[in-house]
């Protein structure tokens, strides 16, 4: 068994130019979200290559769902090889989409430049490393001719940074990721070679509106401005419930430690007319339509609320209502309407889960060290497969730095390819029960 094993490590540690250029393949199909470009050429890439290697391709696009249209198609790609015999699925999911590049670039956001052991690129940490890397550990494992039971899937979905709704979220909903296809769920998410990722802390999403009186906005005391309502609310959120936020600690290790408390962030404002950019002309004249004087009848303010293990999602809404309940009955003319956008709790796979258990003593084996335990601040398509698919043998584990995410110059290293793909590789072996075969 052990020489097995040795030779499988080899295989791959000889793949290191291939994890590299698929990676880099990978980055040059810019499947930017929003708005989705590019899903289609990207799920077929995949789906191609995967065929060619034995697996049984499925490309599922998520019609109907918020964002999908035949400009911008949501396709997702999921590839299944079946292996020799009965035993578990191992599935490893990756989202395809990647955000903007935005500014600051000194690498080309979609060159796949390979600089001094790194491949740069934006996805190339969130997360086609890690979808190059899951790739690579299952071609390894196919063609090494191991008598591998079970089932290996391998999923490109879209969306991820948009909710995953028609991504992970779909797919979930259709049974995808759900016993008995599938037993164990990896997502190779850039939190480090040696971290495990348990699970995320919750969020709630809440549109809340406060209401005023439209009066001509050179005699604002004939009407009630709602922007005013809003900031009353805005200074209670401040002055009240963030310092009472602070104090809630979970006992998760989420990762930065900064968000082991509860947290509130406002997403976003909107009150009155709506915005333009104003600027003036040489002469001093407006370049777009001015606006209007108005008392604004209506503020709108998107609340985004982290919530920890240790709190529950009717406590977290009634706290905020309470709020505004308070307003209500204190302040004259306040007026409020609030309403869900999303939610979901959090997630936490237990330490003794088949899939965690697997994969520490696969980063043990390869580098030589026991894994950190970790927690997400922000939740990602676990909490899709927990929910939907009701699977909970699920964490995120994969290579790359995660304060690149999502920033100029994100690259992933090219050690950290290799070895996140031979960890993959061996916790596959376990969990699809080669190696309780084996031994
Ligand atoms: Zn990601």
């Amino acid at each position: 068994m052990n020489a097995a094993v040795e030779h499988l490590l080899a295989r791959i540690e000889a793949k290191r130019e291939e994890v590299t250029a698929l990676t880099q393949d990978l980055v040059r199909i810019p499947t930017v979200n929003p708005p989705g470009d590019a899903y289609e050429a990207c799920a077929h890439f995949l789906g191609e290559r995967l065929a060619k290697k034995g697996f049984a391709v499925e490309y599922v696009r998520a019609i109907g769902a918020p964002g999908d249209s035949n400009s911008h198609p949501r396709t997702n790609v999921v590839a299944r090889w079946t292996g020799q015999g009965p035993g578990e699925c191992v599935h490893f999911n990756s989202h395809i989409d990647v955000v903007e590049a935005g500014s600051g670039w000194t690498y080309a956001p979609f060159g796949g430049q390979v600089d001094q052991g790194r491949v740069y690129g934006r996805g190339s940490c969130d997360m086609k490393g890690g979808l190059a890397a899951s790739v690579i550990a299952c071609e390894a494992l196919i063609e090494s001719g191991l008598p591998i039971p079970g089932a290996l899937e391998i999923s490109g979905t879209v969306d991820e940074e948009s909710g995953g709704f028609a991504g992970v979220g779909y797919l979930a909903e259709r049974g995808y990721f759900s016993k008995p296809r599938v037993h164990h769920v990896i997502i190779p998410e850039p939190l480090g070679v040696d971290r495990i990722c348990l699970g995320h802390r919750g969020v709630w999403w809440a549109e809340v509106e406060t209401r005023g009186r439209m009066a001509h906005g050179s005699m604002p005391f004939l009407g009630d401005s709602a922007i005013n309502h809003m900031s009353a609310f805005i200074h209670l959120l401040e002055s009240q419930l963030q310092p009472r936020l602070q104090e809630r600690r979970t006992a998760e290790p989420v990762e930065p430690p900064g968000a082991r408390v509860s947290t509130l962030n406002i997403n976003s404002i909107h009150g009155g007319q709506l915005e333009q950019r104003y600027a003036n002309d040489e002469r001093g004249w407006p370049t777009a339509q001015t606006p209007a004087p108005m008392v604004a009848h209506s503020c709108r303010a998107v609340l985004d609320r982290r919530f920890i293990a240790e709190e529950n999602l009717e406590a977290v809404k009634q706290e905020i209502i309470a709020m505004l309940d308070e307003l209500q009955r204190t302040r004259p003319g306040f007026d409020y309407g609030i309403r869900d956008i999303m939610s979901f709790v959090p997630t936490a796979t237990p330490k003794d889960a088949p899939v965690v258990d697997a994969t520490a003593r696969a980063i043990a084996r390869v580098l030589g060290r026991q894994p950190s335990y970790i927690a997400s601040p922000g939740t990602y398509d676990q909490k899709h497969i927990v929910r939907s698919g009701k699977l909970q043998d699920c964490i995120a584990y994969g290579p790359g730095i995660l304060d690149l995410a999502h920033q100029p110059d994100e690259y992933v290293g090219i050690q950290e390819l290799v070895d996140s793909a031979k960890i993959m590789a061996l916790a596959s072996l376990d969990l699809t029960g080669w190696t309780r075969l084996a031994a």
